[in-house]
């Protein structure tokens, strides 16, 4: 099997109605390099890079489900207000680090009622369709070691 490649690419990310969400070119920004095949980026992102080389610039438009995946309500949920003590104020909105039996995970406040709290933790993308402007700076082949440990070095 040929080795994957380590990719690095300058992205700009946009939503649906134009609005920008994220971007490797702002000030202070840098380029986004990945492993292919270790899923470090998501799928349909890298598929649509599969054979590009440096120089290479495109468009690319992503459903949900190559992308952040679909909005699931059952991560929409109700906690008690008492999960919060320590919290000063509590406002829709705001992203707590929750500890759930999965790892870490970040769950944003939807609404805050008088004894609970409504969490949701879809990632923030979830349901969205992301339109990606991207272009290929550079590309190697991966060392044997970054291959073996899925990320790059
Ligand atoms: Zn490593």
């Amino acid at each position: 099997m040929a080795q994957p490649r380590v990719v690095t690419i300058h992205y700009t990310l946009t939503n649906d109605e134009g609005e920008q969400l994220d971007s490797s070119r702002g000030e202070g920004r840098e380029p986004l390099t990945y492993l292919e095949g270790a899923q470090n980026i998501i799928g349909g992102l890298e598929s649509a890079l599969n054979e590009k080389a440096a120089g290479d610039a495109l468009k690319v438009d992503i459903e949900p489900a190559d992308g952040y995946g679909e909005v699931n309500e059952e991560l929409v949920q109700p906690v008690p207000l008492s999960a919060f003590e320590g919290v000063e104020t509590i406002e829709p909105g705001m992203q707590f680090q929750a500890q759930t039996p999965g790892g870490p995970q970040v769950v944003r406040v939807v609404e805050v009622g008088e004894e609970t709290v409504t969490i949701d933790a879809n990632h923030p993308l979830a349901g969205q369709t992301l339109h990606f402007d991207v272009e290929v700076v550079e590309t190697r082949e991966a060392s044997e070691e970054e291959a073996e440990h899925g990320h790059v070095h």
